[in-house]
């Protein structure tokens, strides 16, 4: 027998609390687990460009066959127009290369096995709390993590002190996970201040960023949200970033995502991207092109264009107009004050609730959310909000 001595793995948090909610019977269940944004009708629906494109797609497409390992240049070329800004010398100039991959966990991936396979580096440095996959990625792709403090409990803020003193450790050569904007699952992220220390920090301690940039154009806005890429590109003449477009487009099914590595010169772009080729090949072979073919055709269009950008401003300022009313409707019901709910950014919000706060928000109220504490913003909506702040308020009390 080979498989009788494997131990079952343990569930995972935030796939067995959807499981859990799926089977509660209760009639106002709400589930504030899930990373995906939804409407005021509390659904997930497609994007009117991404309809559009796909239309477009159906009458033109004339194969399925395979991409280029790395996906369509264009494909890479407008990513790297949204990551650095038209004007940039990452777009065209040859020392930022991209390839598409699945989803922003592939790019996350992909870039973690290039980084091991070439021996750049063999410890990354991730913030706790994070996106629980960093963890796990990093170790699959055979690099050893260390955590650096990223979350104040006390002031609901960024541990920005102790997050430089810890990184201060780090070795020559390291490579520093961030977060571009919208941190999972805090929704705290640097001021602009503080990302000028943390790129000139890491270019003088001779640190690798990797960038984590999931929720462009959830935070403050699609150029505003890359304000710290592009300040790490300022001081830092190499790093790496993984885009997604699963929630900007709401392509989380479609599995797009990008990686770009920026080296110092071009000539040594173009050996990155051969080994980049070789990871990509040896993991996937070549990337899945539906959803590739959708945000190429969007982007350059500049009619779908505005469409997206006008889509994209809707799902925004809808999670800022809940951050705002819960905060003011859980201070009317003398639940405290929740105002630092305002001030962060994307999807999440790290609500300062207890486990026991969160279980019994669960238990008697049908309200499901990561033991953490961490709320989907994205979950509420004018039909819910009531009840959310009505259930708040009593297990705060
Ligand atoms: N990074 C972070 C911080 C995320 O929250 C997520 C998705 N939850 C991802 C990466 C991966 O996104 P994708 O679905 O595109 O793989």
């Amino acid at each position: 027998m080979f498989f009788d001595r494997i131990d079952a793995a343990p569930a995972d948090p935030i796939l067995g609390l959807n499981e859990a909610f799926k089977k509660d019977t209760r009639a106002n269940k709400t589930n504030l687990g899930v990373g995906v944004y939804q409407n005021n009708e509390g659904k997930t629906v497609i994007l009117d460009c991404v309809k559009e494109a796909e239309k477009i797609l159906l009458e033109k497409e004339e194969t399925k066959s395979y991409l280029p390992i790395t996906g369509l240049p264009e494909f890479g070329r407008l990513a790297r127009e949204l990551i650095f800004g038209k004007d940039s010398e990452f777009v065209d100039g040859g020392k930022a290369v991209s390839c598409h991959c699945p989803g922003g966990t592939g790019a996350l991936r992909i870039g973690a096995d290039f980084i091991h396979q070439q021996n750049i580096a063999s410890t990354i440095w991730i913030s706790d709390p994070t996106w629980a996959n960093h963890y796990q990625i990093a170790t699959s792709a055979g690099l050893k993590f260390e955590r650096y403090p990223y979350y104040d409990r006390a002031n609901h803020n960024l541990a920005f002190d102790r997050m430089i003193e810890t990184l201060s450790q780090a070795k020559e050569g390291d490579v520093v996970l961030l977060h571009a904007c919208c941190h999972n699952p805090t929704g705290i992220d640097p001021t602009h201040e503080q990302w000028e220390i943390i790129a000139k920090f890491l270019a003088e301690k001779k640190l690798l960023p990797f960038i984590d940039f999931a929720y462009q154009g959830f935070g403050h806005g699609i150029e505003e949200d890359a304000f710290g890429v592009r300040t790490i590109a300022k001081y830092n003449p190499e790093f790496l970033i993984a885009s997604s477009f699963s929630k900007n487009f709401g392509l989380y099914s479609e599995r797009s995502g990008v990686l770009t590595v920026v080296s110092a010169d071009v000539e040594t772009a173009v050996k990155v991207m051969s080994q980049v080729k070789i990871a990509v090949r040896t993991a996937i072979s070549n990337p899945p092109a539906h959803g590739e073919k959708i945000v190429t055709t969007v982007l350059s269009d500049p009619t779908l264009r505005a469409k997206w950008e006008d889509e994209l401003k809707g799902m925004r300022e809808r999670i800022s107009k809940m951050r705002v009313l819960l905060s003011h409707k859980l201070k009317d019901a003398g639940a405290g004050d929740f105002d630092f709910i305002t001030e962060q950014n994307g999807m999440f919000s790290f609500s300062g609730l207890d486990k026991d706060q969160i279980e019994a928000l669960k238990r008697d109220f049908g309200i499901y959310a990561v033991a953490s504490g961490r709320i989907c913003v994205a979950g509420i909506n004018s039909n819910n909000i009531d009840s959310i702040v009505e259930a708040i308020t009593a297990v705060v009390k």
